[in-house]
């Protein structure tokens, strides 16, 4: 026998989450998740799922048939757009301006595809017309990849013209929506995205875990075109429709995280209540706000104005200041946490987070105050 560890229960503190993600979480969601558990094949579940796909189709403004939350987080939702669509061989055009888009190259050159790469710099957003030419010069790509939000630098990108420019070309777009999602304007059908993919823990401030995806009618037919089976058993989604699909027909592929989405169900309910319009406007009056008291202490903002997200904030680290030391003493003073940067942006800027539930006025008011208070 191994002794048995002496560990009491784990009770966090209540912290303000101004990072990239995961953001504050509804209290109404944390508490949907804490009802009781059913069976995944209950009667009464299966109809919230239904609702739950009503719901996702609603954020992501689409009637994509196939439109489910994977059972795992934003990366797997990544993952299950890249699996199920691209086969050895093929060409994909990836935008790399950020983190992100260097896990999309990953995805592309460990299915045994090639990934052409366009870089961007970092805290820009992606060019189209560096992609018209690069579709142009490459008329055999099958896709086009490309991440709406880089939260690793702040910067917003045009899905619009750019899905448009792929369907132009023949190619068919995969949009990452991680951190897009519910804090700006997003609308699948109206802008042609093939396959989109977010997650439950940034801007529907839904606990960590799940990740909403949606697949045009386009992507399925490339989908049931497929030479090859998708290499990944459990994001097959020929697979995994069996169990989103009702009809009374719903069989078992693996046992759904219950819990989880009923707060997935509670976040996007209360999203829905909001108005996804009344949202994007909240997250753009929040991110003035910020901006104005941000400015007003000096600090710089990583992206040009005419491309910054409301939700994620990325100010470069003021002259001085210790990164290490200001974020630890907001969070051990504060209990607020708020984002490094990342990859290119490691040590240089902050990542101020307004996302969902944490994009409201006293939120802004006590980051502005905290650093404020830590830098002086
Ligand atoms: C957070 C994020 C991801 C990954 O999501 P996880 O839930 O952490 O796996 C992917 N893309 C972008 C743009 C993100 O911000």
């Amino acid at each position: 026998m191994f002794a048995a560890p002496s560990v009491s229960a784990f009770n966090p503190p209540r912290r303000i989450l101004m990072g990239p993600g995961p953001s504050d979480v509804y209290p109404q969601v944390l508490a949907a998740q804490s009802r009781p558990t059913v069976g995944h094949l209950d009667p009464l579940f299966v109809a919230m799922m239904d609702e739950l796909k009503s719901l996702i189709q609603y954020a992501f403004q689409t009637r994509n048939e196939m439109t489910i939350a994977v059972s795992a987080p934003g990366s797997a939702g990544m993952e299950t757009c890249f699996v199920n669509l691209v086969e050895p061989g093929e060409k994909v055009i990836v935008c790399r301006n950020g983190v992100f888009g260097d896990r999309m190259r990953q995805n592309v050159e460990r299915i045994g595809a090639e990934a052409v790469m366009l870089d961007f710099e970092w805290g820009t957003a992606v060019d189209p017309e560096v992609v018209e030419a690069a579709l142009k010069a490459h008329p055999d790509a099958a896709f086009l990849a490309f991440v709406h939000a880089e939260t690793s630098t702040g910067a917003l990108s045009d899905a619009k013209t750019l899905c448009a420019l792929a369907r132009e070309h023949g190619c068919l777009s995969i949009v990452d929506a991680v951190t897009s999602l519910g804090g700006v304007e997003l609308r699948v059908d109206d802008w042609g995205i093939d396959a989109i993919y977010s997650g439950s823990q940034k801007c529907l401030s839904c606990v960590p875990g799940l990740s909403p995806v949606s697949f045009s009618p386009a992507a399925v037919a490339k989908l049931k075109a497929r030479k090859s089976p998708v290499q990944s058993w459990f994001l097959d989604q020929s697979l995994v429709m069996g169990y989103w699909s009702g009809d009374g027909k719903r069989s078992y592929h693996h046992t759904a995280p219950v819990n989880a989405l009923y707060s997935l169900h509670e976040a996007l309910r209360l999203l829905a209540e909001e108005g996804l319009e009344n949202a994007w406007q909240r997250h753009r009056d929040m991110h003035l706000l910020l901006r104005q008291g941000l400015g007003s202490m000096g600090l710089e903002f990583v992206v040009a104005e005419q491309s910054r997200l409301p939700q994620l904030n990325a100010v470069y680290i003021p002259q001085g200041a210790d990164d290490g030391a200001v974020r630890k003493q907001l969070l051990d003073n504060y209990n607020l946490e708020i984002g490094a940067g990342l990859g290119a942006l490691a040590g240089k800027a902050w990542r101020i987070g307004l996302m969902g539930y944490g994009a409201r006025r006293e939120n802004v008011a006590l980051c502005l105050r905290a650093l404020a208070e830590v830098l002086n």
